[in-house]
């Protein structure tokens, strides 16, 4: 496993990550997600990813679990959390960045997976109705306090990031030191193009997630809905037409030739693909069950396989 660091910061996060977001509390209970967690740190990660609306909390509450179960040495690990949807109704309370919510979340955050700080904190989506002064400040205010120690956003726009960060360098705050964007075969405009000056001005890291696009990319969907596949939970419909695109599924049988050629599965291709990138910090991986997990964790080294030739080819195969 590579270790890379997030960005401008010191911070090093592997180049592979677990998260948690539709598997824990839904797919996997806190035994299950103890097991998949420790494959994964056996593998070399040292990064895992949560958030507040995750299973209404119930993810932060398994996993805080599973670090009581597991033992490990807090040094040894990187716990995210993020804020913006809240998981109580309230105006106050929901779809905010404000000072209000924040400081509130946040404690909420760390009671719930017992921990007396998180490593990353993350505003989960932009919110136009709060100025950015005021989010910034209190982000910075939550890192300063040592309840977090660096502070970035998830799907915000270039130049939203540009103006937290310049906010930040004006009155001498913690700057955004990470995005966290979606990457994968199938969505790559924002990392590859649309941040591109934010590399050069400001070192932004990135914690990337679907690198298997929900599961499309492994190849699961080409013959219709596997049953407990995640297109057939419920609450979940939203993705069906997406995993079941019949162009998409065409692109992924293709996808199997260089699979083999790297003596690879589908999914761990996809995934290391997304290692590929030089911007990327870390690529956050998600998994059902353990047997994912041992065989997501493999695409590291598989990564090293991947050449020039193999990556032309597979931008033929998806028209880039
Ligand atoms: P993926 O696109 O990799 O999808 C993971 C899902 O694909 C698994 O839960 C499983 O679903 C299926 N899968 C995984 N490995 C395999 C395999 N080897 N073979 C077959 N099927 C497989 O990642 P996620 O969408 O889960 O995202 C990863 C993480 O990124 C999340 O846990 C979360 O931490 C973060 N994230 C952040 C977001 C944000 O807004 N900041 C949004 C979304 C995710 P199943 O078995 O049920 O079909």
């Amino acid at each position: 496993m590579k270790y890379n660091r997030l960005g401008r910061s010191g911070l090093k996060v592997s180049e592979l990550s677990l998260g948690s977001w539709v598997t824990f509390g839904t797919q996997v209970d806190a035994a299950s997600a103890a097991e998949s967690m420790a494959a994964a740190y056996e593998a070399g990660v040292n990064f895992f990813d949560n958030a507040e609306a995750y299973a209404g909390g119930e993810s932060e509450r398994i996993m805080g679990e599973a670090f009581r179960r597991l033992e490990w040495d807090r040094d040894s690990f990187v716990v995210s959390s993020k804020f913006f949807w809240g998981i109580k109704p309230g105006v106050n309370s929901e779809n905010t960045l404000n000072r209000k919510y924040l400081l509130s979340a946040v404690d909420a955050s760390l009671d719930r997976i017992g921990l007396d700080y998180l490593d990353l904190i993350f505003c989960h989506r932009s919110d136009p109705e709060t100025p950015l002064e005021e989010t910034v400040f209190t982000m910075h205010e939550i890192v300063a306090s040592h309840k977090a120690l660096y502070w970035g956003t998830s799907e915000w726009n270039a130049e939203e990031i540009r103006a937290a960060y310049e906010i930040a360098e004006r009155h001498h705050l913690h700057k955004p030191v990470m995005e966290q964007p979606q990457y994968n075969m199938f969505w790559r405009g924002r990392v590859e193009n649309e941040y591109k000056r934010l590399y050069e001005d400001y070192g932004l890291g990135l914690t990337t997630w679907s690198p298997l696009a929900s599961g499309l990319l492994s190849g699961k969907y080409v013959d219709g809905i596997p049953e407990g596949s995640r297109a057939s939970l419920q609450g979940y419909e939203w993705l069906r037409a997406s995993l079941t695109d019949p162009e998409k599924n065409k692109k992924v049988k293709e996808l199997q030739k260089v699979a083999e050629a790297i003596d690879a599965t589908l999914s761990q291709l996809a995934i290391a693909w997304c290692t590929k990138n030089p911007n990327v910090s870390t690529v956050i991986t998600g998994a059902s069950s353990l047997q994912q997990v041992q065989e997501n964790m493999k695409a590291a080294e598989i990564a090293t396989r991947l050449d020039a030739t193999h990556m032309e080819q597979i931008d033929q195969i998806l028209g880039s």
